[in-house]
């Protein structure tokens, strides 16, 4: 193709704006797979993403569309994940493009996601058209919507493009508002080769398979290139793009984006962010690469069976491979032995990776209360970052506690407004702003980074009837009177329990948390004491009562498939469960921090 009849774009939108159902529709439109293989979302095809109906790794199609002024288009297009926590797979994956389309739910409007990844766009030079969606629902109110898109965002929308990816309304208006708006690449397809490594994933079968933007130059398969990070060369097997199946064509040019497959076993070997280029014009500089994201949520993950152990790291270590935000150390715990301390981009990355590796990897584990990462002073002058509660240097000999601080941007309706408030004071948060934008209010907040990834999102949900929407990004490190609770199990201390809170809390969290406790860990044939402390001194505690023996014996009763049911289920339930002296503790009572605010 030539480079004036390529576009290569993203759809960005807040999670559940249709971005997926869209993108299949332009598939099905410009014929790149028939009703039968659409099936279903294709583009969301890890089943996981397909369950939880959201898109977690990034992905890119190439079609071509015959437009209405006689020519054929090739469009590639990448699809985004809108969730907070992909937030850096979505400036990566807008990076390979000239343009964007910003999907708005016509029923729902303008939400913090909506926002920030526009935002990103805009930043990056992107032609942003704002795309109204849902146009097949009763209370879709496009009149508003496209108001509020120019007040929040401030881009033109007046005369954004009316669909329905449900039902395919308009949807040829939008391919052809997309040729005529979005700018075709720019690049040199004689001069030499520059491509950027947009994303990099293992295969079983091809090995690393490389999803590249080339900016200059062509490539063909056979040649020699090499990759900038390393300086090895290789030489490319395969190469092509995915429409969305595997299309090999022998050759990519300068303004488009597909794989390249050039026998590296090693992930490493092909980094995303990197550049190609051909060995005989290695002095090509490198293009500017993509920072790396620091994981921002902290758990202990441990085999429920320590027989799991070697399998558990062979597992991390192949998810890792697809995942470059995944960080993983080994960790011993008192409690619960030999697991790894897992750095996340945030809680729902962290129960992706726990499903991902139960699911995909038969691995039953435990995992802990998420925590942040701690910045400790201390008196002797060094600075220690600490992940783990139970790694908390003596008190004694530490001069200031540092936390790490968010800006949060929170977009919801006015009625809500007052919630929101009290729900941020709560949690410690400072306002720095707010706002009317259109029939919303738009609240900036500086917020504890712990407070937010526990429940936040959550709360702010359950309080606003589910239209608070919020983004967040990290800020600094403050200082602040920050306690560790311990929390005792028959007088044990059990170290997979501890957690970092702030001092004014620490007492009433501590009630709700062994409280909560109390209702978590099952009854035993003897009393649980179940104790909070701080420092030695108990702030808290609750009993769990011991069982009488004839309740079990009575309602085991005589019927005996029934018995057999209770046993399975009993068994089932000790999965995830974890004997911590006498008692065993299941895998809630790990996370009960996480519900008590
Ligand atoms: P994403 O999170 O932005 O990728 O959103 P999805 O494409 O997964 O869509 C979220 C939900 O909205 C799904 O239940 C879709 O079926 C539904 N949806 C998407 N587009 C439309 C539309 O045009 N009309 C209606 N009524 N529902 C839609
Ligand atoms: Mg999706």
């Amino acid at each position: 193709e030539q480079l004036k009849f390529i576009r290569n774009f993203s759809i960005i939108a807040h999670i559940d704006h249709g971005k997926s159902t869209l993108a299949d529709r332009i598939i099905q439109f410009c014929g790149g797979l028939t009703e039968r293989e659409l099936k279903e979302q294709v583009l969301d095809s890890m089943d996981l993403e397909r369950e939880r109906g959201i898109t977690i790794k990034a992905q890119s199609v190439t079609l071509d569309y015959h437009a209405q002024d006689g020519n054929t288009y090739q469009l590639n297009f990448i699809d985004t994940p809108g969730h907070v926590d992909f937030s850096y797979e979505v400036s990566r994956s807008l990076y390979a493009c000239e343009g964007a389309l910003l999907v708005v739910d016509a029923a729902q409007g303008v939400e913090a996601q909506s926002v920030a990844n526009c935002y990103t766009a805009i930043e990056q030079n992107l032609e942003v058209l704002p795309v109204l969606n849902k146009m097949d629902l009763p209370q879709a109110d496009p009149d508003k919507v496209a108001h509020e898109i120019e007040e929040i965002i401030g881009l033109e929308a007046h005369d954004a493009v009316r669909v329905s990816a449900k039902s395919g309304l308009n949807i040829d208006l939008l391919l052809e508002r997309l040729v005529r708006d979005i700018p075709p690449p720019k690049g040199d397809r004689e001069g030499h080769l520059q491509a950027l490594i947009i994303d990099s994933w293992f295969d079983n079968y091809q090995g690393v398979v490389s999803l590249v933007r080339l900016f200059d130059g062509t490539l063909k398969k056979g040649d020699k290139i090499q990759m900038k990070s390393t300086g090895r060369d290789w030489e490319v097997t395969d190469i092509g793009y995915f429409t969305p199946k595997q299309n090999s064509t022998g050759i990519l040019r300068a303004g488009e984006v597909g794989f390249v497959i050039a026998g590296i076993k090693d992930i490493q070997g092909a980094p995303v962010g990197d550049t190609i280029t051909h060995t005989k014009t290695k002095d090509v500089p490198r293009l500017p690469g993509f920072q790396k994201v620091k994981p921002q949520v902290y758990a202990g993950m441990f085999p429920v069976s320590s027989d799991d152990y070697e399998d558990f790291r062979d597992a991390l270590e192949k998810l890792a491979l697809n995942d470059a935000s995944l960080d993983y150390v080994p960790e011993n715990s008192d409690a619960l032995g030999f697991g790894f301390r897992v750095g996340f981009l945030g809680t729902l990355h962290m129960e992706i990776v726990q499903e991902r590796l139960e699911r995909e990897y038969d691995i039953d584990l435990l995992t802990t209360a998420p925590t942040v990462n701690y910045e400790i002073l201390m008196d002797n002058g060094d600075l220690v970052t600490i992940s783990n509660p139970s790694k908390l240097p003596d008190m004694a000999n530490v001069s200031e506690m540092r936390e790490p601080i968010v800006r949060a941007t929170i977009l919801v309706p006015q009625e809500y407004v007052g919630n929101v408030i009290s729900e941020c004071v709560n949690r410690r948060g400072v306002q720095l702003d707010m706002q009317v934008l259109g029939s919303q209010m738009q609240l900036v907040y500086e917020l504890p980074m712990a407070e937010v990834v526990m429940d936040f999102f959550d709360r702010l949900k359950s309080i606003s009837k589910g239209y608070a929407s919020l983004d967040y990004s990290f800020e600094r490190f403050d200082a602040a009177k920050l306690v560790r609770l311990d929390i005792l199990i028959n007088g044990e201390r059990v170290d997979a329990l501890a957690v970092i809170i702030h001092r004014d809390h620490a007492h009433s969290r501590g009630r709700i948390l062994v409280d909560k406790m109390k209702e978590l860990i099952p009854r035993q044939m003897f009393d649980v004491a179940v104790q909070a402390t701080i420092g030695g001194s108990v702030v808290a505690r609750s009993t769990v009562k011991a069982l009488r023996k004839n309740v079990t014996a009575k309602c085991y009763g005589g019927d005996t498939t029934r018995k057999k049911k209770l046993l399975e289920k009993q068994k089932a339930g000790k999965k995830r469960m974890k004997q911590v002296g006498r008692v065993e503790i299941p895998q809630d009572a790990f996370l009960a921090v996480l519900k008590v605010n």
